[in-house]
């Protein structure tokens, strides 16, 4: 069993629990707080209550309360990921529907910047670092519905091939449009524009790679990825071989996979996956499950 740590070490998937605050509903409908899920921060520990029973602790590489800021859970959970190291790197929302994937992931922030989600973020970042007359960051913006690759920012373009380079294993998704971005406020704009264009219960992808031959996604190649709730996906089994890592990937026809088999594994520096709370303490078990650094070594 590999070290738990909250390095960010190559081949090594990092998993951050968020909580996000219970709401109204929740707060009926559990007024006591009987079932709950106590993040303890600094022992970087999950405890698990059902009817006021203590069922089990869990330990994850890191933690992010109710309270914590969306700058700090970047921080956190992105800023590690450098697009700049020349390494791929990834960070993906893994979760029930409704416990903040998209919240997390893709808010923009509109009238609260406070709100702006960690795509916002990291491009703020990445563009911090480079010099715009000069450097661009390449931007997609795609969704996956239903085993379809649609583009964002470009949505009669829905039928996305994922081609894989037989000789050197690249893979590549001609067609998909890339914007060159070198301005916080040009990326505002293609975040609303693809914002008009998804589907409620969906796997986004936002994928940032630099200096691209257009069809390919040369590296560095830092997807964020938006996932489809868990509920949804848990049966493909994909994520879970992919977090694995296996070679042999038994769902090698799900385009999810395809599109992120670099996203996992030895060149990549930091692979996070970044559970959240569902209000169910089975979901937290179930992520737990799924990502369990027995399975990954
Ligand atoms: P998911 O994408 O996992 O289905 P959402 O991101 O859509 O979930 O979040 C569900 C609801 O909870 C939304 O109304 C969202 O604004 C709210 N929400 C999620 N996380 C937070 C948070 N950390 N603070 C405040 N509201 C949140
Ligand atoms: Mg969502």
């Amino acid at each position: 069993q590999l070290p738990r740590t909250t390095e960010v070490i190559p081949g090594r998937v990092r998993v951050v629990v968020r909580l996000r605050p219970r709401n109204a509903q929740e707060m009926m409908a559990d007024a006591d707080f009987a079932d709950s899920v106590e993040l303890q921060p600094e022992l970087k520990r999950l405890k698990l209550r059902k009817n006021n029973w203590e069922l089990d602790t869990y330990e994850f590489d890191d933690m992010l309360t109710e309270y914590v800021s969306q700058k700090r859970v970047y921080e956190v959970v992105a800023k590690p990921v450098s697009v700049l190291d020349g390494y791929n790197g990834m960070v993906m929302a893994y979760g029930q529907t409704g416990t903040g994937k998209t919240f997390t992931l893709g808010q923009v922030g509109e009238g609260d910047t406070s709100d702006r989600g960690i795509m916002v973020h990291s491009m703020e970042g990445v563009l911090a670092d480079i010099s715009p007359e000069t450097d661009s960051i390449s931007v997609s913006y795609l969704q996956l519905y239903k085993e379809t690759l649609q583009d964002l920012l470009d949505p009669a373009n829905d039928n996305i091939p994922i081609v894989e380079d037989p000789r050197t294993g690249d893979v590549s998704v001609p067609g998909a449009t890339i914007v060159e971005i070198k301005s916080q406020q040009s990326f505002l704009e293609l975040l609303r524009c693809g914002e008009a264009h998804r589907v409620a219960a969906n796997t986004k992808l936002n994928t940032e790679y630099e200096n691209g031959d257009p069809t390919h996604l040369t590296k560095p190649f830092k997807p964020l990825v938006d996932l489809a709730g868990s509920e949804r996906i848990q049966k493909s089994g994909c994520i879970h071989s992919l977090a694995e890592n296996r070679t042999h990937v038994p769902f090698r026809d799900s385009k999810l996979t395809r599109l992120l088999k670099d996203s996992f594994g030895g060149e990549t520096t930091s692979t996070i996956l970044f559970g959240q709370r569902a209000m169910k303490v089975e979901n937290i078990l179930k992520i737990k499950e799924e990502f369990d650094y027995k399975s990954l070594s």
